[in-house]
């Protein structure tokens, strides 16, 4: 990276990412080993993360506080969260806001009617889906956490309002002047094994190698296009995690690296780096689609 990227503000890069609570260690307890080529990959985009050196890292997390017709942003100035759940309470996080951030975005979406704000938190502390990106995180980083978070819960609304929510946080970024980093938290298929927990169904590979494919050549315009009745038959988890990310980089050149993919637990983990270059206009796929209709 030269001085003059590291220079620069607005949305520096992007991951995809798992949340398997397994891959933490006190959690798989020996499990986790089954899942190494996830955890090298993982242990990667953390480091591609932490060496961006963001002000604020945003994790869009499908297990956060989620509404069918609102985008739910974590208000409150810090937050902390444990893996209890699964058997690991010494694994326990706490995080600062971004709360100018925060606002900016939640006022940006009360001028133009859009539903995204900090209002109605139903779950303070932070989820599996936040843990586990931020066990990796606080790894590469030496036990710190040396930013603030921004914590985004998904909606019920279609994949072109994801992908608007994703457009008006990258705005609100490059208005703050801030260095983002964007952590896409997002599980495949549920369906792949049938020796898995949730057995298996047809559609739950073809999804997943959809997906790995799409995210692999950062065509998000293939992303937004997925049939919605295949992502909901294959019972996917991180969709529209990844198509908030593909809005945060729309109208940028983007290279993108698909570093891992595993099925052997039933569930699908990717892992995929992004990172943004320079403006560019046929990248601007949500203004294309409406064009189109
Ligand atoms: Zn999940």
């Amino acid at each position: 990276m030269t001085s003059n990227e590291m220079n620069a503000t607005g949305i520096v890069n992007a991951v995809v990412v798992p949340h398997p609570p397994l891959i933490v260690p006190a959690v798989g307890r020996g499990q986790e080993a089954q899942i190494t080529p996830t955890t090298v990959a993982y242990e990667k985009a953390a480091r591609f993360v932490v060496d961006a050196k963001p002000d604020t890292v945003i994790v869009l997390s499908p297990h956060a506080t989620m509404y069918g017709d609102y985008f739910h942003i974590s208000p409150g100035a810090e937050a902390s969260g444990d893996l209890r759940q699964f058997g690991a309470g010494q694994v326990r996080l706490r995080v600062t806001y971004d709360q100018e951030l925060a606002r900016h975005i939640g006022d940006a979406a009360d001028r133009t009617g859009f539903p995204a704000g900090t209002q109605g938190e139903r779950a303070p502390a932070l989820d599996h889906a936040t843990m586990v990106p931020l066990y990796f995180l606080n790894e590469a980083a030496r036990g710190t956490l040396p930013f603030k978070l921004l914590r985004v819960g998904l909606s019920g609304l279609s994949y072109a309002m994801h992908y608007g929510l994703g457009q008006m946080m990258a705005d609100a970024v490059a208005a703050l002047g801030r260095r983002a980093c964007v952590v896409a938290s997002g599980d495949l298929s549920h369906y792949l094994q049938p020796s898995g927990p949730y057995g298996f169904r047809k559609e739950g590979p073809v999804y997943d190698q959809k997906v790995m494919d799409i995210l692999g050549r950062a065509a998000f315009d293939e992303l937004l296009a997925l049939p919605e009745d295949l992502c909901e038959q294959a019972g996917e988890c991180g969709q529209r995690s990844f198509v908030i990310m593909a809005g945060c980089l729309d109208g940028r050149a983007v290279q993108a690296q698909a570093l891992s993919y595993q099925d052997v637990t039933g569930v699908g983990y990717g892992v995929c780096l992004f990172t943004p270059g320079a403006r560019d206009d046929a990248r601007q796929f949500l203004k294309k689609q409406e064009g189109n209709t």
